[in-house]
């Protein structure tokens, strides 16, 4: 077992370019919307309005899909300041929202003769899915409705989570790709001028994207490798993994609490890679990385050499102390959690943070506790409670048995004011859902309960997922009728 050294101290973190939320769904309804604003300028043959509404529909969510490559969590300036919960939220429901409008898109245009004709409608229907004119439409379609589905289901499919990764990626580069051949070559507005510009620019932006996730980053991760120098068993089936940079590699810039991509080996592919969280205090060298064991991939850290290369790709997330007014704080963990939570422990008594500072520490048997010591000495740096709770009892545990319910939550919080504590909470899907309602419960504001979730599962269940949704479907709500105002205009 290596000592990790943590008195070394280095640069403050780097402030990257981070939009707002509001400056970003800005940018979305722009994007969405500027095909619409292009075909108005357009000179075309007049339409039926369904027609109309269905042109409308299929260009602004032809620009949507193009989006979606940039809403999927990879980019820092996307996700930095949001958090990649709920970038990962927006896309998963932007991609319902899309599903839809391409459904909608043909049966729009059949409309006006199926009111005339139920057969004619049904024929013109079938021919539109049919014939070869309109076969890369059918295509997206057809991409569409297998990848948005698979990505629901991902759990319960018998796939390796590469395998669905690699496959999800395929099936939007089809989707995207066949919508776009269908608006150049089969599109009313779309054959010319600056709308046909436009697709192609879009084309050009995946292609980009494409370039940078998986050229431009994996030149990246071998230029500059990291590599593993030691890992250390910290608790039942978790492990913590010390990494260090190459020769020519620089140290990395990031805030406690962030998370970093990382794959290993000597291929170091991006689309393999996994996210951990930097357990780690900026004012160290290095990465530590708290990993529990949880599938075919961290079942093999505790087998990882010491040398091993190491790709890391970060930082990223926001689940940081950055920029938030706290007078205290209360940090909860449950299980594998305990990684984000020891990096904004280990920096607060790095900088001997002077704040009250409160732990919730909650696990299924006591035996899967990590860093126990370590909590237990930061007490003498820093003004640190601590609440260390199992499901499971053992011999020899003398934390609290049962879970972190409201009345537990009440104690901790003690005579902190609700209104000026921030929480920062990490753990199962479930485990962050009840604390935060629960925190929000007792007087704490929405704003002060923070989380961040390692799986994109539950991301629709807490009362701040569902002020999300109401937020996002604003959104949507602002599309549809941006298009239902141009259908005069198109038709
Ligand atoms: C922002 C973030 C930070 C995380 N930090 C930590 C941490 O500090 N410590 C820790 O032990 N775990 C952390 N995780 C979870 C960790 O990434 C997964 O446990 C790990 O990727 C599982 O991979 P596997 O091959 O072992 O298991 P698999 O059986 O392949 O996957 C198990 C589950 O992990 C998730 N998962 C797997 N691969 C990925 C991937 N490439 N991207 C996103 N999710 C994936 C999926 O929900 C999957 O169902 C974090 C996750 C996220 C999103």
């Amino acid at each position: 077992m290596t000592e990790i050294n943590r008195s070394t101290p280095r640069a403050g973190a780097r402030d990257l370019p981070r939009p707002s939320g509001r400056a970003l769904a800005l940018a979305y309804l722009a994007a969405c919307l500027l095909p619409l604003a292009l075909a108005a300028g357009r000179h075309v043959a007049p339409a039926h309005p369904w027609e109309a509404a269905a042109a409308a529909l299929g260009l602004v969510a032809l620009s949507g899909m193009a989006v979606q490559f940039f809403t999927s969590g990879r980019f820092e300036t996307v996700s930095g300041r949001l958090g990649i919960d709920k970038v990962m939220a927006f896309h998963k429901i932007a991609a319902w929202g899309l599903l839809l409008a391409l459904l909608l898109h043909p049966v729009f245009y059949v409309i006006p003769t199926w009111t005339e004709s139920r057969t004619l409608g049904i024929e013109r229907l079938i021919a539109y899915h049919t014939s070869p004119h309109y076969r890369s439409g059918i295509v997206a379609l057809a991409a569409l409705v297998l990848l948005v589905p698979t990505a629901f289901l991902r759990d319960r499919l018998p796939w390796r989570y590469e395998l669905w990764r690699a496959t999800h990626l395929l099936l939007g580069l089809t989707a995207v790709g066949a919508g776009l051949h269908h608006a150049l070559t089969v599109g009313r507005f779309s054959a010319g001028g600056a709308l046909a510009g436009l697709w192609w620019g879009a084309a050009g932006a995946i292609v980009l994207v494409m370039a940078v996730l998986y050229g431009w980053r994996w030149a990246r991760l071998h230029r500059h490798p990291w590599h593993l120098q030691s890992v250390t068993r910290l608790a039942d089936r978790t492990w913590e993994l010390d990494i260090q940079p190459g020769e020519s590699t620089p140290q990395m810039d990031y805030k406690a609490g962030q998370f970093v991509w990382m794959t290993e080996g000597r291929g170091r592919f991006p689309l393999l890679d996994h996210p951990f969280s930097i357990a780690d205090s900026p004012a160290r060298p290095g990465l530590s990385l708290i990993v529990k064991e949880a599938g075919d991939f961290t079942n093999r850290a505790g087998q990882l050499a010491p040398g091993t290369p190491i790709g890391i790709d970060g930082p990223h997330g926001s689940f940081t102390l950055e920029h938030r007014d706290a007078d205290a704080l209360l940090l909860i963990a449950g299980g594998a959690g305990i990684g984000p939570i020891m990096g904004l422990l280990r920096d607060l008594v790095a900088r001997r943070d002077r704040r009250p500072v409160r732990l919730a520490y909650a696990v299924g048997q006591p035996g899967n506790l990590a860093c126990l010591e370590e909590i237990e000495a930061a007490k003498d740096v820093i003004d640190l409670e601590v609440m260390l709770l199992s499901e499971a009892d053992a011999p020899g545990f003398t934390g609290e048995v049962g879970r972190l319910d409201p009345a537990r939550l009440d104690r901790l919080l003690g005579d902190l004011a609700r209104g000026r504590t921030l929480a920062l909470i990490c753990g199962p899907g479930p485990m962050i859902t009840g604390v935060s309602d629960a925190l929000i419960g007792l007087g704490m504001p929405l704003d002060m309960v923070e989380y961040e979730r390692f799986d994109y599962r539950g991301a629709l269940a807490s009362r701040r997922d569902r002020r999300r949704i109401y937020r996002f479907l604003g959104l949507f709500a602002v599309l549809a009728a941006a298009i239902v105002l141009a259908v005069p205009i198109l038709s």
